[in-house]
């Protein structure tokens, strides 16, 4: 492994910078919610106790230390409390709270009818090339 300071080149590369350079909010966040969305829809259809409750103390704690989280949008977040019920409610609960980030960030909202087709089956064939 090298660190060439002065190496231009590799500096203007994005995958090297992507492999060795510190996460800004735009990868953490990315990253974060594939981890999110997709552990949301493999959350079971029928959790048992022990599932549920180690799931709301997951998502709890994983946005309490969330990196940076602003107070406002911490707040906006509590409001709605974690539905750790089913897969669908888990999921919906999700897209909720990544809408409420979106709103904030000024993006696009997500329809939420959708989050299984992006998140675990795939909207089409190329998902699976
Ligand atoms: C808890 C949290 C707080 C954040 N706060 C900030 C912040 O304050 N400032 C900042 O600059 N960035 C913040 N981010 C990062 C930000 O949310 C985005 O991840 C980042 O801007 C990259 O956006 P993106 O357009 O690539 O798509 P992302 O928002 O990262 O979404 C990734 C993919 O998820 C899908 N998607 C989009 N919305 C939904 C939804 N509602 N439900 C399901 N799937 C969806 C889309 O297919 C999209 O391509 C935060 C991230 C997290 C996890």
């Amino acid at each position: 492994m090298s660190y060439p300071n002065d190496n231009v080149e590799v500096k203007n590369n994005d995958t090297w910078r992507s492999d060795n350079c510190p996460a800004d909010a735009v990868t953490l966040g990315r990253a974060a919610w594939v981890m999110l969305h997709t552990t949301a829809a493999y959350y079971p259809d029928r959790p048992a106790p022990s599932q549920m409750d180690s799931m709301r103390a997951f998502m709890k704690s994983f946005f309490e230390n969330y990196p940076c989280l602003g107070e406002d949008l911490k707040r906006e977040m509590e409001e709605e409390p974690i539905r750790v019920g089913s897969r669908r409610k888990l999921s919906d609960w999700l897209c909720r709270q990544h809408n409420k980030v979106n709103a904030k960030l000024g993006k696009p909202m997500f329809d939420c009818s959708k989050v299984f087709d992006r998140w675990l089956q795939g909207y089409s064939q190329i998902c699976d090339e």
